[in-house]
């Protein structure tokens, strides 16, 4: 109910866009997370560099599929897979609400992939370790998915919960309703939380919730949703534990 009432005021409010004292890209001192008792991470690109390509193998699956699924040749294909990427959130909320695609074949075709291009990482699991409290991954893929990532990063076992699209009844980032979802079913308190994130666009509702936001990307971006940028989780997680 907390969190309901609090994702209804982030969508009708100007919160997102609100101007407030710019602290995008303030350094990280650890007095920043001292409140923070939950650590929700996304996964593709966050809990994996971008550099290892994993995705690259997704989206060349999702661009099968919706040739497929919709009868059209690549190009087209392609052009729908990055359109309903941005005016949906995901191509996959995209297929279902214009398309009314099934979510559960999907979502088992594009992400059999090989996993074999991500390495273990066991640097940043120490870091993950040394966070105080409860530690969870929330992605847009599936859970199923998300354990397969896990595990071939070495990060298998290390998170108290983890959570796809089909706990958030295949409502995506960035929708608020799927945020609500998710941390309505875990009991996060979003103002005793923080969110580690690749894609800016998801950390807007979190930070109208009131959680800590750090962008993790090569490139920091000056976006009044984002508190920290880091291209670097391990030594970020480092510095602020
Ligand atoms: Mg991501």
């Amino acid at each position: 109910m907390f969190c309901q009432s609090l994702c209804a005021r982030a969508q009708r409010s100007n919160l997102l866009n609100a101007p407030r004292i710019n602290d995008t890209l303030r350094p990280m001192p650890k007095s920043h997370f001292s409140h923070v008792t939950t650590w929700v991470f996304d996964l593709d690109n966050t809990l994996y560099p971008p550099h290892m390509r994993l995705f690259d193998q997704i989206e060349v699956r999702m661009t099968a599929y919706v040739m497929q699924a919709l009868k059209v040749d690549r190009a087209r294909a392609d052009y729908l897979r990055g359109h309903y990427w941005r005016t949906h959130g995901t191509t996959l909320a995209g297929l279902m609400r214009e398309h009314s695609v099934d979510p559960a074949p999907y979502l088992m075709e594009v992400h059999d992939i090989d996993f074999t291009v991500l390495s273990p990482d066991p640097d940043l699991r120490s870091a993950i370790t040394a966070l105080p409290g409860r530690k969870i991954v929330y992605t847009n893929g599936c859970a199923p998915y998300a354990e397969n990532v896990l595990a071939a990063r070495g990060l298998n076992g290390l998170f108290d919960a983890v959570y796809g699209v089909e706990h958030a009844d295949f409502h995506p980032k960035p929708d608020a309703a799927a945020f609500d979802t998710v941390f309505t079913k875990d009991g996060v308190l979003p103002t005793s939380a923080a969110m580690f994130e690749d894609d800016p666009r998801n950390l807007a509702v979190p930070h109208a919730l009131g959680m800590r936001t750090v962008h993790v990307a090569e490139a920091p971006l000056a976006q009044t949703h984002i508190h920290h940028h880091t291209a670097d989780l391990t030594s970020f997680l480092r510095a602020i534990t």
